[in-house]
């Protein structure tokens, strides 16, 4: 059984920070969690941590990659093994329940997998060759082979929604393990003792699958001191984070101002516009209403994708939909949410939303009584006149708030799609009617969004090859990559090519005779030879 102690994990040692101490916090009864004490660190564990990534570099990077996939397997097997304490704990540290936290760990470990399988089969390399043509006229080509290399060392600030599948173990990590980069995890405030049990599983992983001291370590430090020494460090070349737009974009700025800047993906702020299009909502009014609501609350509405924006024509439909909706929302139990932070922020945001002119709440869940920094989710409703005067409206809430903008007409909504700041979703709710108002939408909301989906709701992002969990600013900081599914490994990759390279030097993925039998595109044409 592993045993919590609040100590850092440096390669394969445990040190106790010095530079102050930190209890683990339970958001459902407002009382910190006794045991362990978690002692902080400061930039002296970010230099040893930093350092050791560095000597790890070179060697884990060159490893066969089925020594890098059997470390990844490794990793989903051991948070397999500790599930029970990863979940109790978990849910002690979130107040998120116990069922939503089995699936996450659920999504943790099949992502891992998925990384493993990729590494395994090495499309992600990209290796492609150009044949030597020394006979061409006027001049002869050299023999050119590329492939994608890591970028070095990752940084990787752990989400606090997602306390498994986006934190310590989660995507960011398995992604530029995957990659081939050494992993410095700054430990989310949220959930410390679940960073240390994830950390530890991680670390032994890679004691046992004989990794290099220094590809994985884990750091508690409070405020913004430790991560942004972190960020400032020589020895780091790429960032992952989740969390606020004004922790994202500080981060983006450290990474800038440095010597060499580096880049910083940084998955931030976004409210997913769902538009309901006529003939959608002629035949499936109160549907949509009951879906909109579940999706709304989720997770008490603390996920990066939830639908804090829904718009469509006034008249008869649309009022069916709110009835239907507001019928849904009035019986939805207020949850506890992550933490007093995010709480509060929730309340100075609908406090916002309650004092905006033109701009009505027109259903609420369920009050809430004893439980502490609980949310009760909220519906509002405003007019595209007034929705396109006021920029604030475009902010996101965290936590389960939506508001629904009623058009006059089709061209308004194409107007707000227009004013849309970048985000990581839109839904269209349409049906074979629609599909003229769907094209044109299309059009406006491709240039917005990550990721387009239809008669769905966008919680739930699927970890696979085709999904992209990104998009433009402000929804990320980056938006040529994605967050979630197997090509997020391609953020801390970069590709070299290689010229008249004698075979005896060349990586296994570039030889010729091809001896991991890999797809490779060879003078153009993808070949497995
Ligand atoms: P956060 O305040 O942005 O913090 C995320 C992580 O980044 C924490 O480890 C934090 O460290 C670190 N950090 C933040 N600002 C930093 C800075 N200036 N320099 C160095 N490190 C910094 O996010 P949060 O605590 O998870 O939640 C706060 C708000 O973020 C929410 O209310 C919500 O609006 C938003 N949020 C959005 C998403 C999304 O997916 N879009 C997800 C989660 C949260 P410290 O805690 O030590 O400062």
């Amino acid at each position: 059984m592993t045993v919590l102690t609040g100590e850092m994990l440096i390669g394969f040692s445990a040190v106790r920070g010095q530079a102050g101490e930190q209890r683990a916090f339970d958001p459902a009864t407002n009382a910190e969690i006794p045991a362990p004490v978690f002692g902080l660190g400061d930039e002296a564990e970010v230099e040893r941590a930093a350092t050791l990534a560095t000597k790890a570099f070179d060697a884990y990077r060159t490893l066969p990659l089925a020594r890098r996939a059997a470390f990844l397997e490794a990793i989903a097997s051991k948070l397999l093994e500790i599930g029970d304490a990863l979940i109790a704990r978990a849910h002690e540290e979130t107040g998120l329940p116990r069922a939503r936290l089995q699936g996450e760990l659920g999504r943790t470990v099949g992502q891992l997998r998925l990384f493993a399988n990729e590494v395994r089969e090495g499309h992600f390399l990209r290796a492609t060759i150009d044949s030597a043509l020394p006979e061409r006229t006027p001049l002869p080509r050299a023999d050119l082979r590329l492939m994608k290399l890591p970028l070095g060392p990752v940084a990787v600030f752990g989400a606090s929604n997602f306390p498994l599948a986006f934190s310590v173990a989660g995507g960011d990590t398995a992604s530029a393990l995957a990659a081939g980069a050494p992993v410095i995890v700054k430990a989310h405030g949220a959930h410390l003792g679940t960073s240390e049990l994830a950390g530890r599983a991680i670390q032994l992983a890679a004691q046992e699958t004989g990794m290099p001291d220094g590809t994985f370590s884990l750091l508690f430090g409070a405020g913004r001191k430790i991560g942004e020494a972190l960020v400032a460090h020589p020895a780091i070349k790429a960032v992952g984070f989740t969390g606020s737009r004004q922790g994202g974009l500080a981060l983006v700025r450290v990474a800038n101002a440095r010597p060499e800047p580096i880049p910083v993906y940084a998955e931030m702020s976004s409210i997913n516009p769902v538009f309901m299009l006529p003939d959608a909502l002629r035949n499936r009014a109160e549907a949509i209403g009951r879906d909109f609501a579940d999706s709304l609350t989720l997770g008490a509405g603390q996920f990066c994708t939830n639908p804090g924006l829904v718009l469509a024509i006034d008249g008869p439909e649309l009022q069916r939909f709110l009835i239907a909706a507001s019928l849904a929302l009035v019986a939805k139990q207020p949850q506890t949410m992550l933490t007093q932070g995010i709480h509060a922020a929730w309340q100075d945001g609908t406090r916002a939303l309650d004092a905006l002119e033109g701009v009505q709440k027109i259903a609420q869940g369920e009050p809430v009584k004893a439980q502490c920094n609980a949310a009760q989710a909220a519906l509002y409703v405003t007019d595209a006149k007034r929705f396109l005067a006021d920029g604030a409206l475009q902010d996101e809430v965290f936590g389960p708030a939506s508001v629904l903008v009623r058009a006059k007409d089709f061209s308004e909504l194409l107007e707000i799609a227009e004013r849309f700041e970048g985000q990581l979703t839109a839904t269209l709710q349409l049906d074979s009617a629609d599909h003229d108002d769907a094209r044109a939408l299309l059009t406006v909301l491709e240039r917005k969004a990550g990721r387009i989906l239809v008669n769905g709701f966008p919680t739930g992002v699927e970890v696979s090859h085709a999904m992209v969990h990104g998009g433009p600013f402000p929804s990320t900081s980056n938006a040529m990559y994605t967050s979630v599914g197997s090509t997020a490994i391609d953020r801390f990759l970069r590709p070299v090519c290689y010229q008249d390279l004698p075979d005896a030097l060349q990586h296994d993925a570039l030889k010729r005779g091809n001896p991991l039998a890999l797809w490779r595109r060879v003078d153009g044409v993808p070949l497995q030879a």
